[in-house]
């Protein structure tokens, strides 16, 4: 008799998390764009721009992004440079080249739908397994987790775990947790509660408003008083610094613009010619003097900086004016209103433009 009690306790407990939560979700869930038309293509564009980048800033990404190229059909044929105009100011290009692939894969092996089955999609291009399961649960109703950054704090708080989330087994012991958690027949909203309760209730640093929670009354953390000191997260490596200087180069009215290479940091992107480390106005004026060209004015511009994942780069540049035809093949020469509408430029470089 014993077992079936404690059976039925456990089948009360959750399902009082489920409702409260919903509940709480269907009167206070925030209304983005996505959500309106959950198809599959939307929620993995949306989760694709969100990842590293704040709701409120997709936003208007992605509206533009959906209005011009709006199915998977369309992402697999769009040229480059296009798709990177689109995303140009979202940073974390790579994501960018990964949905074309990956649209290029559904197209081929899944008559341009998006599988449905976890394995399948996590096997694409740029799917992780937190996309793969907020595309499963939100666009499929499929029950499974979508543990991004805000499930993991608010998982980790409602069951007062200690160990460093950045950790994959306490990740995994989340992930699980979840999978308790989760209704059968609702997985979507389900995902998208923890998800809205993560971005606007249970708060990192110390701030969450606890006594709005929909499941105060679940949560360990709150009722320990670990509040504070739950997620806990180990140090991330320390960015490394590289100085760099940024060249405005200027010729009969057009600005010099170079493609980046084809790996690494930002790669296929156009940049303005730089080099490593700080040069002064008399090493820039040698080096434009050995590309062929004449140095008629350069000036100093306003430093900047740029932080990357792992990387920062602090950057002093310079606005030059050249005369001649120099002798190199890979810069191409434009205009301001080009820049501006053609050709997609990081934003690491934008306060050496001239509008900036
Ligand atoms: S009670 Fe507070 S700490 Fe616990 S889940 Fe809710 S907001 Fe987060």
């Amino acid at each position: 008799m014993r077992p079936l009690v404690i059976y039925n306790h456990r089948m009360n407990y959750i399902n009082k998390f489920q409702n409260q939560l919903l509940n709480w979700y269907r009167q206070k869930a925030r209304e983005l764009p996505w959500r309106s038309d959950p198809s599959p293509y939307k929620v993995w564009i949306s989760e694709a721009m969100l990842q590293q980048t704040r709701v409120e800033t997709v936003i208007p990404y992605f509206n533009r992004f959906v209005d011009e190229i709006p199915s998977v059909e369309s992402l697999a044929e769009v040229e480059d440079e296009r798709l990177f105009k689109l995303w140009q100011g979202l940073g974390y290009y790579r994501r960018a080249t990964y949905l074309k692939k990956a649209a290029q894969a559904i197209v081929k092996e899944y008559n341009g739908h998006l599988p449905v089955s976890i394995n399948e999609l996590k096997s694409l291009p740029g799917i992780g397994a937190y996309t793969a399961g907020a595309i499963a649960s939100i666009a499929f109703n499929i029950p499974v987790p979508a543990v991004d950054g805000n499930v993991l704090r608010v998982m980790a708080r409602v069951n007062a775990d200690q160990g460093n989330i950045r950790n994959p087994e306490v990740k995994k012991r989340i992930e699980e947790l979840v999978i308790t958690l989760i209704p059968t027949n609702n997985a979507g909203d389900f995902n998208q509660a923890l998800m809205d309760l993560g971005a606007g209730i249970c708060l990192p640093n110390g701030t969450p408003k606890c006594n709005e929670c929909p499941v105060k009354e679940f949560c360990k953390a709150y009722s320990k008083g670990l509040v504070s000191t739950i997620p806990v997260k180990s140090d991330k490596k320390e960015r490394k610094m590289l100085e760099k200087t940024i060249l405005t180069v200027w010729w009969n009215g057009r600005m010099a613009i170079r493609k980046r290479e084809s790996k690494g940091l930002l790669a296929n992107l156009w940049e303005l010619p730089n080099y490593e480390g700080f040069l002064s106005k008399e090493q820039c004026v040698l080096i434009l003097e050995q590309l062929g060209f004449t140095v008629t004015d350069i000036t100093t511009m306003k430093n900047a900086r740029h932080i990357f994942t792992h990387i920062e780069w602090v950057m002093k540049g310079y606005s030059i004016s050249v005369e001649g035809e120099g002798n190199l093949s890979d810069w191409k020469w434009v205009t301001d209103e080009e820049i501006r509408g053609i050709y997609s430029i990081p934003t690491a470089f934008q306060a050496f433009f001239p509008s900036s």
